[in-house]
């Protein structure tokens, strides 16, 4: 299969770029993970959906992926909560992590190649740590290690930061960072209290600081610079700004990452969904709110990755309007095609025969190469839904078995990147009614409302509606139904 020109917008660069990854056949990619001291919420769920879009457009546009995304299971946070629990940090952290794989399968992302543990990564930090000494980049005080930024005079070529105005020597070395704020960090903290989770190692006695391990890790895993790294846009400073100082401090004739990819914040009510604010929802609060996982997902992947998305439970609804409208489609083309057992194919020999369909397929893929255009991938969607309708609401045209099939493997193509469509014969509950019956039931109103029969239209909605099942007209002029509740 041929490889579909990719361009994305470089955090690093400022702009639109083509994607030359060292090898289309092993792009490596680098995410930030989740800190495991508590379920995640959906403000970080976004972040893990939008590594998920890129892995599945990449894949789409032909290209073979080697992709890490990494846990922190040491923290600040973490070290305080299994001292106050009297529990291991690995016992701590256990139930945290499984929760985040758990959400991560709900939500139908796609399982990576590495998900590397800082706890598991000690030995290929301290060297990390070795190098950036040997270099002459970091200074000691009180057991603890920093990085000197002001011996590295690239600090703030990624984000952009001031440097100027910091004085020298100012450290700091607690896990969370106050964003504009530019200080040396710490790359190796000193165990202060005998309960405090350590590690015996050539750098003394203690824990590694928080920006060290993603760097450490990609060494690890890639050997050397990557193609892909990507992280919310709180991350880029000081974190990324950090790894990448880390990095190119210890490596200096090499490229760190090609091309950087930030998303943008969940807000909630303008302001940024975050633990501390409180202003957040677990995946578990939304589900047992009764919306559907594949809701959830169609939501948070609908924006542009760049965009920010202010969260709310309305907007969430018109999305699952949405999905069901996509979804009926599907449903009447799969029945009126007889295409229940139609399998998909592996997407990559998939060539479209009706010019229609054809153009349809290239600007989706084209949508995803041009940084990710999700929301204008999910315009060509509607339109296919639009067209396939269309289709079915006429009784004489050539070729109509060609386009069924044809329109059903573009959904199943579509579908690689949106994961949320069923393709499957539901197996209602109907209390002795079949779906045919509805089906047929749909078509007589449909039938006599063409006819301006309002009366027979109306009885046969009633009809329905004894035996519990409820009928939505959309504005599109397609009839949906579901059981009552
Ligand atoms: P954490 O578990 O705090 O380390 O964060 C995991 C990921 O979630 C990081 O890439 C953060 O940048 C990202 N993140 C945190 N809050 C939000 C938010 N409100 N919207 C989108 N991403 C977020
Ligand atoms: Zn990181």
């Amino acid at each position: 299969m041929s490889l579909i020109p990719f361009v994305f917008l470089n955090t690093k660069s400022g702009k639109k770029e083509p994607f030359a990854p060292k090898n289309p056949n092993l792009v490596s990619i680098y995410s930030c993970g989740p800190t495991v001291y508590n379920f995640a919420h959906i403000g970080n769920i976004r972040s893990f959906l939008f590594v998920d879009i890129l892995r599945r457009s990449l894949l789409l546009g032909g290209y073979k992926l080697n992709q890490s995304m990494n846990i922190t299971d040491i923290d600040d946070k973490i070290i305080n909560e299994s001292i106050k629990r009297n529990i291991s940090v690995e016992e701590f952290t256990k139930p945290w992590t499984e929760a985040f794989f758990k959400d991560l399968s709900t939500l139908h992302v796609q399982t990576l190649e590495h998900y590397p543990k800082a706890t598991e990564s000690i030995e290929d930090m301290v060297s990390l740590v070795e190098t950036l000494q040997s270099n002459g980049l970091v200074y000691e005080r009180e057991g603890n290690v920093y990085f000197s930024i002001q011996k590295f005079n690239r600090y703030g070529e990624l984000s952009k930061i001031d440097v100027s105005g910091m004085k020298s020597g100012v450290r700091y070395d607690a896990d969370e960072y106050e964003k504009d704020d530019v200080r040396d960090f710490v790359l190796w903290k000193n165990q202060k209290t005998k309960d405090e989770k350590c590690w015996h190692t050539r750098l003394g006695t203690g824990r590694p600081g928080w920006h060290l391990e993603c760097s450490a890790m990609i060494r690890k895993i890639y050997g050397s610079g990557i193609d892909i790294h990507t992280g919310g846009i709180d991350l880029l400073f000081p974190h990324h700004e950090n790894e990448f100082a880390q990095t190119t401090g210890a490596y200096p004739n090499e490229e760190f990452v090609g091309t950087w990819l930030h998303c943008e914040h969940l807000l909630v009510d303008g302001e940024k969904m975050s633990k501390s604010k409180g202003n957040f929802y677990t995946l578990r609060d939304i589900l047992e709110k009764g919306y559907e996982p594949k809701i959830i997902r169609f939501h948070l992947i609908s924006a542009h990755y760049r965009s920010k998305l202010n969260f709310s439970l309305t907007k969430l609804e018109e999305s699952k309007v949405s999905l069901d409208r996509i979804q009926n489609t599907i449903f009447r083309l799969l029945d009126t095609g007889s295409l229940w057992n139609l399998i998909p194919d592996d997407g990559e020999n998939l060539v479209f025969s009706l010019p229609e369909l054809t153009k349809l397929n290239d600007n989706f893929l084209n949508a995803l190469a041009d940084d990710l255009n999700v929301p204008k991938a999910l315009a060509i969607l509607h339109e296919l839904v639009r067209i396939v309708n269309q289709t079915l609401d006429q009784t004489k045209i050539e070729n109509v078995n060609l386009f069924y099939e044809e329109a059903l493997r573009l959904f199943f193509k579509m579908n690689e990147l949106f994961a949320v469509f069923s393709f499957e014969k539901p197996k209602a509950n109907l209390d002795g009614i079949s779906e045919e019956w509805i089906l047929e039931q749909i078509s007589n109103r449909k039938l006599a409302k063409q006819n301006k029969d309002f009366v027979t239209a109306d009885n046969i909605r009633k009809e329905l509606e004894n035996k519990g099942i409820l009928l939505a007209d959309t504005k599109e002029g397609i009839t949906t139904w579901k059981k009552a509740p």
